[in-house]
């Protein structure tokens, strides 16, 4: 028999056909999924672009406050995170902000709507944190890539719209750089007294090197710079950095060298991981080394308290890099306790002893404390007599002695100076 007779036959027999039918079906519906599928990875693939943000990443919780302010405000579903917040009173208001809940919401930005996943893995935690380990995907229809930069800047700015005129401060914990307190009405730098030039020269030096980091990188310099505020308790040495990091915008780390647990290790993780934008402060780094020459009983009551080093300091100091500006303050009331290997320059660039009021001090604080018409010939006379005693007064002890005469008119407070070092 021919071949084609035999499939003529074979065509005829009505099971064969209706056989023939059913596999043609589901061949052709396969067929069908699998194109479908393939074009639904083609379309997401060049009409659809996504965006993932993991809660490690700076500009996750931005993104969420900016989702709830701009967009996703319809959204039935929300979470709760409570801050607290400064007034200009000094006042602490505690506030709720509401964050888009995990699960699908959509929003407008522009005219794209987009889609948005807040995910929450419950096997992964963020080791750093003890949380669980969260992403935000975005997926929005086209091809603009620029609408997702738009929005992490938007996002950004808002972010940091919050904060204008306050000043945040860091303190490590564990390996983390952590925020702690709420941020701080700025103090503004007028506020702190100190003697007649030091707070231009170390303002106008930092002013200097933060808009010169080409000298830096041109001489393949790190981009760091190291100063050293010494002096007596009491006289303003954190009140400046305070003030001066309110000035220049930054914020504060803050890293105590004394702190049980703190090994090299840690020390080096937590200088390279500092928050961007803020002044690195140690603050009486004396209370952490004695001297380089640590007896080797000393050394080992270190090592087994898991405390830096001096070496390691030494060490972490030196490769203190960051693409941004990076001053590290360090404080004293002991200079002369310090070892000249910790304070050289390159470590240390810049010493400012903030001292003892002098003259000049004292009277500008009686002028910040006193007004009225005669303020300035009472403050002269002020002193005149507490400078008559001859004994060293602090500015913190100067606000205590003017707290303490709050009502009580100028020439009473001159009167009674004698009790400034008796308070
Ligand atoms: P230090 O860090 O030198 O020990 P602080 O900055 O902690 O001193 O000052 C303690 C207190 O004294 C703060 O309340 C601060 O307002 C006040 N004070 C100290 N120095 C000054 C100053 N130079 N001008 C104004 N206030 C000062």
């Amino acid at each position: 028999m021919a071949i084609t007779e035999y499939f003529a036959t074979l065509a005829d027999n009505p099971y064969f056909g209706a056989g023939f039918g059913l596999f043609g079906v589901g061949a052709g519906a396969a067929i069908l999924r699998k194109g479908f599928q393939t074009s639904m990875i083609l379309f997401r693939r060049h009409y659809m672009i996504t965006l993932e943000v993991p809660c490690r990443d700076k500009s996750y919780q931005w993104l969420l406050q900016w989702m709830t302010t701009k967009g996703a405000r319809q959204t039935q579903h929300l979470s709760v995170e409570t801050s607290f917040e400064q007034k200009d009173s000094g006042h602490v208001k505690t506030k709720y902000d509401f964050i888009p809940s995990i699960g699908t919401h959509f929003f407008r930005y522009g005219r794209t709507w987009i889609r948005v996943e807040r995910t929450r893995e419950q096997h992964t935690l963020d080791l750093h944190m003890g949380t669980p380990w969260e992403t935000v995907q975005l997926t929005a229809l086209g091809r603009n890539k620029e609408m997702y930069f738009e929005i992490l800047e938007e996002a950004r700015q808002m972010a940091l719209k919050q904060h204008e005129g306050k000043t945040i401060m860091y303190q490590a914990m564990g390996s983390e750089w952590r925020q702690f307190g709420h941020p701080r009405k700025r103090r503004p730098i007028s506020s702190v007294i100190l003697d007649v030039g030091i707070s231009e020269r170390i303002l106008n030096d930092c002013l200097e090197f933060i808009s010169n980091p080409t000298w830096y990188t041109d001489r393949g310099i790190p981009y760091r710079r190291g100063y050293l505020l010494y002096g007596p308790p009491g006289c303003g040495k954190s009140s400046f950095i305070t003030a001066l990091a309110g000035e220049l915008g930054f914020s504060i780390s803050v890293l105590n060298l004394s702190e049980r647990g703190l090994s090299d290790d840690r020390l080096n993780h937590l200088l390279s991981t500092a928050p961007q934008q803020s002044i690195l402060l140690l603050e009486d780094i004396d209370a952490a080394f004695v001297s380089r020459e640590e007896t080797p009983q000393q050394k080992s009551a270190y090592e087994g308290l898991n405390r830096v080093t001096f070496s390691g300091l030494l060490n972490c100091l030196d490769g203190v890099a960051s693409s941004e500006a990076r001053m590290m303050f360090m404080t004293t009331n002991y200079i002369e306790r310090l070892d000249p290997a910790l304070i050289r320059p390159g470590r240390v660039d810049l010493k400012e002893y903030i001292g003892w009021c002098s003259a000049n001090q004292i009277e500008k604080m009686f002028l910040r404390f006193y007004d009225g018409e005669d303020a300035h010939n009472h403050a002269k006379v002020f002193t005149e007599k507490v400078v008559s005693f001859k004994k060293n007064v602090s500015p913190a002890q100067l606000q205590g002695f003017f707290m303490f005469n709050k009502h009580s008119d100028p020439k009473e407070v001159i009167d009674s100076c004698k009790m400034i070092w008796e308070l």
